[in-house]
């Protein structure tokens, strides 16, 4: 059966980007497949952040995700500090990475431009990064990675090390993992400006409430042409549709593209339909998760359970990976 590994970083609430572009699929995909989803939180620590709120936020992202479909009796949903061989692995495979192809890594350059503009120096982690991310998927021998857009060119560098240490060590033994991508993969942030991402701060929260999100959704960016409520505007322009097409039944989808076109709808007529299909598919969630923070108990043996099951595979690979390297007696 083909194995699928897919991770989320606990640096801050589970967004509607997140889960379009990857979580949602998981939710299907755990189901069809083998699947190992893990929490990293070694990712997030490349990043300024304080221990106490790290903590509390890998639990609090469990929690989201449970919440959100992924069951843990199902799949294998675990922190990625909990299995050490996450980063033995990496360390090998730093060993096969060619530096220019991490140093031309769009993320690479986005996060450090951010970085390096302060006081702080960028650190080599954030240039690594992709090359634990390859440890990660690899360390399951994993075939396919649902992730959205925005990790595809990391995963043509999985790809790139899977061949390198293939051809030096073993052949065939890493499979050359793929992505699979979901309709909705790439979501863009509600200032229009860049993807949705925890660390911009341009999200909507999967857990926020119905008012919450209505205050955020009433200024977000629409199609520029549309000044005035009565100048027509193009759907295929503006971030709303394109939430729509993730969130509305297909009629609605259809009727907010012919009320834009001919300014039939005002771009406050069309958010509000958003954010009642929207609020729709949150409330289930948001009832579970309320459930759950009423017994964290299950979420912290959900997690331990996770990572025991996902250190019996990692120990398999490490095993024949240090014997294929001459690392054992
Ligand atoms: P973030 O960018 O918010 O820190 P992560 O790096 O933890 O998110 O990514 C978790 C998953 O969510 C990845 O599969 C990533 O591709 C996906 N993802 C993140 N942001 C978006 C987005 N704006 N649109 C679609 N998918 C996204």
């Amino acid at each position: 059966m083909a194995r699928v590994f897919s991770g989320i970083q606990p640096s801050g609430e589970l967004h509607i980007g997140n889960y379009l572009g990857a979580v949602k699929n998981w939710v299907a995909i755990q189901h069809q497949m083998q699947s190992v989803f893990c929490i990293v939180n070694l990712h997030a620590i490349t990043q300024a952040y304080e221990p106490a709120q790290l903590r509390e936020r890998t639990q609090a992202m469990a929690l989201t995700l449970i919440a959100a479909g992924i069951d843990p009796a199902t799949c294998i949903l675990f922190v990625q500090s909990d299995v050490a061989e996450h980063t033995e692995l990496q360390w090998i495979f730093n060993t096969v990475t060619p530096l220019g192809e991490l140093e031309r890594q769009t993320q690479f350059k986005e996060k450090s431009s951010r970085a390096g503009s302060g006081e702080v120096s960028i650190p080599a982690g954030l240039l690594n990064y992709p090359v634990l991310q390859a440890a990660d998927i690899l360390l399951y021998r994993a075939d396919n990675v649902p992730v959205g857009e925005d990790q595809v060119q990391h995963l043509e560098l999985s790809r790139v090390i899977a061949r390198n240490w293939n051809a030096r060590f073993k052949a065939g033994y890493f499979p050359e993992p793929q992505a699979l991508l979901t309709p909705t993969r790439r979501i863009m942030g509600l200032d229009g400006q860049a993807k949705m991402s925890k660390s911009l701060g341009n999200t909507v929260g999967l857990l926020e409430s119905p008012d919450e999100i209505w205050a955020k959704l009433r200024p977000a960016v629409t199609d520029p042409a549309r000044v005035k409520k009565t100048d027509p505007g193009n759907p295929e322009v503006c971030n709303i549709f394109s939430l729509h097409r993730a969130f509305s039944p297909a009629e609605t989808v259809t009727h907010v593209d012919a009320q834009c076109r001919s300014a039939g709808w005002g771009c406050v007529d069309c958010k509000k339909v958003l954010h009642g299909n929207m609020v729709a598919e949150l409330v289930p969630i948001q009832a579970r998760a309320a459930e759950l923070r009423a017994e964290p108990k299950r979420v912290a043996a959900a997690l331990a359970g996770g990572a025991e099951r996902a250190r019996e595979l990692a120990k398999v690979t490490m095993r024949e990976v240090r014997d294929h390297m001459g690392l054992t007696a």
